[in-house]
């Protein structure tokens, strides 16, 4: 097969360099969420799919991983350069099977396009460490090697992002890659495998399988596959960390989250408002980092909930793929918006007060819940402590700071946790006394950018090494100290 593989809509899969019809006679639907129509099949491999495409990237290890940093990156600088070419391509291809706004689409996709510049950096960011007569004649040299067939398992929420957060760091550090985009979004996957092709990565360095739990769980167990980088519900995440640990293999695996946004009465208004709005509402509340519980204290809440209504009722929530003045898009799938109706009548049923019900005038056809916004709720409340992943803001109202930082502490997650505040002091005592890996102060979504690591805590992350920065170097690289001596009196010795 050749051409644009995203045309067709039964999807091959991509082993050895070449696009090949799949193991497999099961297929699932790709829809497009704004319509709610099928647009490819994407096939459920099994077992026998990941073989091939482990053995065609245990092939391919050798002479990539001894292919010069330099001449590796070669192939990135090119990456780098076609992304940027396709970029609005591959941002039309996000909105369409995930229903995000081509905005945000195009943030998924530059999010992911700065891994790849990042990587291009491998040549210094692999570099290991000497010590010269570290002890009497005996010079020490660290090293940083590849550590062969890496997997990498992805959400549905960002197609993009979230690969580009595994495959360009992997490939740069000298292992070969099998990727495992999830099953409700190949298509933008597939077409970043084209363009690894074109940047001329050699055949065998990059495999595309696809599928669900059955495929995910061999990738877990190949005797041949190194390392397992897995992003996704927190329920996913651990089973793969233990399944993949069970096995032998070094795994970093990214979980859900619950996220709090605390407003103290001396927030700046706008940019508040402006911040939950992007936060609750951006991806359709479909992001690791949206924030879904709006702690306002004391004087603060009655003003925040009233702009807060206000700016939710003005929100554009249409097709995304048709309306280009679309503000929110649809959820994933039905499921996932008849989980969030569910959740709705949950809210209302544990006597949480309903103020925006976004089950309300939403359009027929695609999978659409709009904005919806619950006051006067407790944490034991599911509102306040599921992850509910769609446009469902909670609001607590806590009286003093110590108590919103216990409320947000009290989450099994640990992910993000923003404060809206103009006082130093205030936002100091949050940034030390909140139990989360990301942090942010006047910022909606702390997402750290390609430089630094994601860095979640608790239910949100299993395992040692985050992705992204040089963590995911040090991921996807294991340390070799070489001790020589090469001095006289041992030339002497040996006779040499
Ligand atoms: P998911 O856990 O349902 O699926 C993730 C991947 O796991 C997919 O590739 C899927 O095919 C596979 N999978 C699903 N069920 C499986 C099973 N039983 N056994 C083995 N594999 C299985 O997640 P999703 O719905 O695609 O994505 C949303 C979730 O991802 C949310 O919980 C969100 O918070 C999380 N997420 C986390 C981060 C992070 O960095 N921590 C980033 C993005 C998304």
């Amino acid at each position: 097969m050749s051409q644009n593989q995203t045309t067709l809509s039964e999807l091959p899969v991509f082993t050895g360099g070449e696009w090949k019809r799949p193991k497999t006679e099961r297929w699932s639907n790709v829809y497009n969420p704004s319509t709610g129509e099928v647009i490819a099949r994407v096939p459920m491999c099994g077992a026998a799919q990941v073989d091939e495409a482990v053995a065609a990237a245990r092939a391919a290890f050798p002479s990539w991983s001894n292919t010069p940093p330099p001449k590796r990156t070669a192939v990135l600088f090119k990456y780098r350069a076609l992304i940027e070419t396709h970029f609005e391509e591959l941002a039309k291809l996000v909105t369409r099977e995930n229903g995000k706004t081509l905005d945000e689409a195009r943030g998924d996709v530059r999010r992911g396009f700065e891994v790849v510049e990042f990587a291009c950096g491998i040549a210094h960011l692999q570099k290991g460490e000497s010590l010269p007569q570290v002890a009497e004649n005996i010079d020490a040299v660290t090293m940083r090697e590849p550590l062969g067939v890496c997997a990498g398992i992805t959400p549905f929420n960002f197609p993009a992002m979230v690969a580009m957060w595994m495959f360009p760091i992997a490939i740069a550090c000298g292992n070969t890659f099998v990727l495992k985009p999830s099953e409700k979004v190949p298509l933008t996957a597939i077409r970043l495998a084209e363009l690894l092709r074109e940047a001329g990565l050699p055949d065998g360095v990059f495999n595309l399988v696809h599928g669900g739990a059955e495929v995910v769980d061999a990738i877990c167990k190949h005797p041949h596959i190194a390392a397992v980088s897995f992003i996704g519900s927190s329920r996913v995440a651990q089973h793969v960390y233990s399944l993949g640990c069970a096995h032998g293999k070094r795994v970093q695996a990214g979980g859900g989250a619950k996220n709090m946004m605390i407003v103290m009465p001396d927030a700046d208004p706008d940019p508040t408002i402006r911040g939950i709005m992007g936060a609750a509402f951006g991806c359709a509340g479909q992001r690791c980092m949206a924030g879904s519980i709006l702690l306002g204290l004391g004087a603060a809440a009655d003003p925040l909930q009233r702009r807060m209504l206000d700016a939710m009722n003005a929100l554009k929530v249409a097709n995304t793929d048709a309306d280009p003045k679309a503000e929110m898009g649809p959820v994933i799938d039905e499921a996932a918006r008849n989980r969030v109706r569910n959740y709705i009548e949950k809210g209302v049923g544990e006597g949480a007060k309903l103020l925006r019900d976004g089950r309300e005038g939403m359009p027929e056809r695609g999978f659409f819940v709009g904005p919806t916004l619950f006051d006067c709720a407790e944490l034991r409340m599911s509102i306040a402590h599921d992850e509910i992943f769609g446009p469902l803001l909670t609001m607590i109202r806590p009286k003093t700071i110590e108590e919103a930082i216990a409320c947000a502490n009290r989450s099994p997650y640990g992910n993000g946790a923003t404060i809206f505040t103009s006082s130093g002091k205030w936002a100091r005592q949050f940034s030390r006394e909140i139990q989360c890996g990301m942090v942010g102060v006047n910022v909606g979504v702390p997402a750290p950018m390609a430089l630094f690591p994601f860095s979640g805590w608790n239910q949100s992350f299993f395992g040692d090494l985050h992705v992204q920065g040089t963590e995911g170097v040090q991921f996807y690289t294991r340390q070799k100290i070489v001790l020589s001596r090469w001095d006289s009196e041992y030339r002497r010795q040996m006779g040499w």
